[in-house]
């Protein structure tokens, strides 16, 4: 197993991580903007090492420098964690390259899997189902037209560069396309500086359903069931639950196997995510996440694993060392993303924390590195805090969580707390009846 390991990342996954190395034993390095000089995951970490100013392009980002940490701190391995650089291919080389072991997958398989087009290629040739679409990047407006009247409107524009629910814009008609086509070019060569898109059917009321897997780069693949993702605001979760209302157990066990099998058959290496929209009894895969996600403990919490500590041991080199029938699923796990945000504008609220408690209790875990006094910065991701709730059935689940949020206290900024606790008093979410739009409506109409 690894000595010492260094995080290349900030927050509460940064933390994520200290934690599994911390009840393996391994040391840790966390590396840190000047505007992170404080924050907690600096402070648990046996060493750390600033890495540059705030903007994340100087310091989180920054390869170099985060290469030059390494190796001053004699690490033998770096974890990216989510974000930033953990799903860039030349970064994961370079790690290699300077004889540190990239905890993740291989740099191809994270190349492959990054851009849109090669992976909806890659999947439909693994015998995934994909949304029907265009066959590759759309050269010009004709062909995106061709394309769009043969699968019909309304169609999804997407750029293959695309990430964090940008570059992706919906034409209803084709009086819509030349103007919807040239937004998402541009949208895309602004926010990832390539313009190349495609084009989708846009489907109405599918739910967000992926599986969580697992691969030890030597063939072995197992699957930690599915989580729904549907409730979305602008194509971003704010809640995420496992298991899916939404499957049952032979729609759950033919996408389980369909994935492991399809992912065995390239060696995938380390923790991913295969995402698909489900409608109609139907799967359509939409991209791959070469990575830890940010709803990963809901899965951790029915498979009672632990997700990080797995990445760890599979990146010395050991085999997985067990099957599928090993991995059962108990109970129902349900994640609140809560951001730093106005609940209602979805405003930043950066700033100082002026109390905080942590809610607690049986099946209640919180994933966050906040505390009282500290200055939520307003140069990253808003995400503060992550209460996850674990219960036998989903209804206990449900309890259990409206009472952990009515615990949280978060003084002093603004967050989306009260959100969630008006969210899950909807008898639809109760009901566990919702597509991936239901959360728009419903704020558009609260
Ligand atoms: P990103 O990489 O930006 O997260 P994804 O391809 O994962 O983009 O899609 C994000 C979300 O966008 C999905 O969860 C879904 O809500 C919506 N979406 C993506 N593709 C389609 C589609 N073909 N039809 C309808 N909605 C879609």
């Amino acid at each position: 197993m690894f000595e010492k390991i260094l995080i290349a990342n900030r927050g509460e996954i940064a933390l994520r991580v200290h934690r599994a190395c911390r009840e393996m034993g391994i040391h840790t390095v966390a590396v840190h903007s000047t505007a992170d000089s404080n924050a907690m995951h600096v402070r648990l970490a046996d060493e750390s090492v600033c890495i540059g100013p705030a903007a994340s392009s100087e310091s989180y980002l920054n390869m170099s420098a985060i290469l030059s940490a390494a190796t001053i701190t004699g690490v033998d391995a770096i974890h990216p964690g989510i974000g930033f650089l953990s799903e860039n291919a030349k970064f994961a080389e370079m790690v290699e390259d300077h004889g540190f072991v990239f905890i993740g997958p291989t740099p191809e398989h994270i190349r492959l899997m990054g851009d849109k087009i090669t992976a909806r290629n890659m999947a439909a040739e693994l015998g995934l189902p994909i949304v029907p679409g265009s066959d590759g990047e759309v050269e010009n407006d004709v062909a995106a037209m061709k394309v769009a009247g043969e699968i019909g409107y309304p169609v999804l524009i997407k750029a293959t560069a695309g990430g964090g629910g940008k570059g992706m814009q919906v034409a209803h008609n084709a009086d819509e396309m030349a103007k919807k086509l040239s937004l998402c070019r541009a949208e895309a060569k602004a926010a990832f500086g390539n313009d190349a898109v495609y084009i989708e059917k846009y489907l109405g009321q599918p739910r967000h359903i992926e599986v969580q897997v697992l691969g030890d780069g030597q063939g072995a693949v197992v699957h930690l069931g599915e989580r729904d993702c549907s409730l979305q605001r602008r194509h971003q979760k704010v809640l995420e639950e496992a298991p899916s209302p939404a499957l049952n157990a032979e729609s759950r066990a033919r996408i389980g196997e369909l994935v492991t099998t399809s992912l065995s058959k390239i060696n995938y290496r380390s923790a991913g995510t295969i995402e698909f929209l489900f409608e109609n009894g139907e799967f359509y895969f939409i991209e791959m996440n070469t990575r830890l996600q940010v709803e990963h403990p809901i899965s951790e919490m029915v498979c009672d694993m632990d997700l990080v500590r797995e990445q760890l041991r599979v990146a010395t080199g050991a085999p997985l060392g067990y099957e599928q029938d090993a991995i059962a699923i108990h109970g129902h796990a349900i994640e609140c993303r809560i951001n730093a945000e106005h609940p209602e504008t979805f405003l930043p609220s950066p700033g100082r924390i002026s109390d905080y408690h942590a809610p607690g209790g049986l099946g209640v875990r919180v994933d966050s590195a906040i505390y009282s006094g500290y200055a939520v910065p307003p140069y990253y991701d808003s995400l503060v805090a992550k209460l996850i709730v674990h219960g036998a059935t989903r209804n206990e689940c449900l309890m259990r969580l409206r009472r952990a949020l009515e615990e949280f206290v978060i003084g002093g900024i603004e967050t989306t707390i009260p959100l969630h606790q008006n969210l899950i008093a909807e008898p639809d979410f109760l009901n566990g009846d919702y597509d991936i739009h239901w959360l728009e409506r419903w704020i558009a109409h609260r």
